[in-house]
């Protein structure tokens, strides 16, 4: 699939619930309101849009929320996704998670042909943990992560850089992960949603983030690339791979190749657009056909580029979802 711009598509986000038992602060407010129950897609649906995408050229697909591993019964869908790796139609289902869920689920996720999972761990600090989250509980992560580990799951961090709270755990976060084999992607928080707390002023460049690592350590770029939007670096003497995402310093757009489906089946063309496509109800209504069909228009209308950078300086730009309705 190639979009208006000339881009290349083969990879493709589903957010399989708006849900979550977190409630980090610059992903949505405390008092959220979910989607009804009675807008979501069944399994049904999801899979039937996933194996139309896989038809016309998505090669990855990547299960997000929320937190996915809070839907009910989210190994029905993971067995049906898992089943488009074994007969060579995926390269790679993979999963974001807040890693809460992984002491039950991550037997489930291996045995399903997942094999790299990402993880969000913006401290190791367990009160900061919970102040960050509004309730979690960091051991119970920490478990989670270490059993994923053990079943032999590839673990990725993501650190989200928070100006003047996590700061100064960079260098912690990054023996964290060289000691147990992880690699470590660092993500600038974006501007998403209306109503989140520290909004703006929790920015901070990554380049700036990684200063303290950078005084005791040579971080070099390597060449590896994942199929995300990371710039990926060595950290010498650590031996860890450190990947860089950042939307607001150093815009990634011209490579973009992903599109995004949320749980009540709108594609997001662009993280940072309002405009989608239905597909849930031109499933319904008219069938693959129509699917198919609306597919095509869809690619043409991939914006070229988000404006995180001017949504940043001006709260009356905004993009009206909160990331927990996406997923990353
Ligand atoms: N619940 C899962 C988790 O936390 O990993 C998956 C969904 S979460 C929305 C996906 C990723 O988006 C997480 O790594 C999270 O840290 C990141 N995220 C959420 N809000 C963000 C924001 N405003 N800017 C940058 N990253 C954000
Ligand atoms: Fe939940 Fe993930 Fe959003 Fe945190 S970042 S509130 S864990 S969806």
């Amino acid at each position: 699939m190639i979009d208006g711009h000339g881009r290349k598509i083969n990879y493709l986000r589903i957010s399989v619930t708006d849900r979550c038992n977190f409630r980090c602060q610059y992903c949505m407010p405390e008092n959220i309101t979910f989607m009804p129950k009675n807008k979501l897609m069944d399994y049904t649906e999801i899979a039937l849009l996933a194996d139309r995408f896989i038809h016309h050229g998505i090669n990855k697909i990547r299960l997000t929320g929320g937190e996915p591993l809070v839907r009910r019964d989210i190994e029905l869908l993971i067995k049906q996704l898992g089943q488009y790796v074994e007969n060579g139609k995926l390269e790679e289902l993979t999963l974001t998670t807040n890693g809460s869920r992984l002491r039950q689920y991550s037997k489930m996720l291996y045995a399903n042909n997942v094999r790299r999972i990402n993880i969000s761990l913006d401290t190791l600090c367990a009160a900061k943990f919970k102040t960050l989250t509004k309730g979690g509980d960091l051991e119970n992560v920490l478990d989670g992560i270490n059993i994923a580990k053990a079943t032999g799951l590839h673990i990725k961090i993501n650190m989200v850089a928070l100006k003047g709270q996590n700061e100064d755990e960079i260098t912690a976060m990054a023996h964290y992960c060289a000691t147990h084999g992880f690699d470590l992607a660092l993500i600038e928080t974006m501007p998403l949603g209306n109503d989140i707390e520290h909004r703006t002023d929790n920015y901070i460049a990554l380049k700036d983030f990684i200063a303290p690592l950078q005084s005791q350590y040579n971080i070099d770029p390597i060449a590896y690339k994942s199929s995300g939007p990371a710039h990926y670096f060595l950290v010498r003497g650590l031996n860890l791979k450190l990947g860089l995402i950042t939307p607001l310093s150093q815009n990634f757009c011209d490579d973009c190749n992903r599109l995004r489906l949320t749980t009540d089946g709108k594609l997001f063309m662009c993280l940072g657009s309002d405009m989608y496509v239905d597909f849930k109800q031109a499933l319904v209504i008219g069938g693959i056909q129509k699917v198919d069909k609306l597919l095509q228009k869809a690619l043409k209308l991939k914006p070229e580029r988000h404006y995180f950078e001017d949504q940043m300086s001006d709260n009356n730009l905004s993009v009206n979802r909160n990331m927990n309705v996406t997923g990353g």
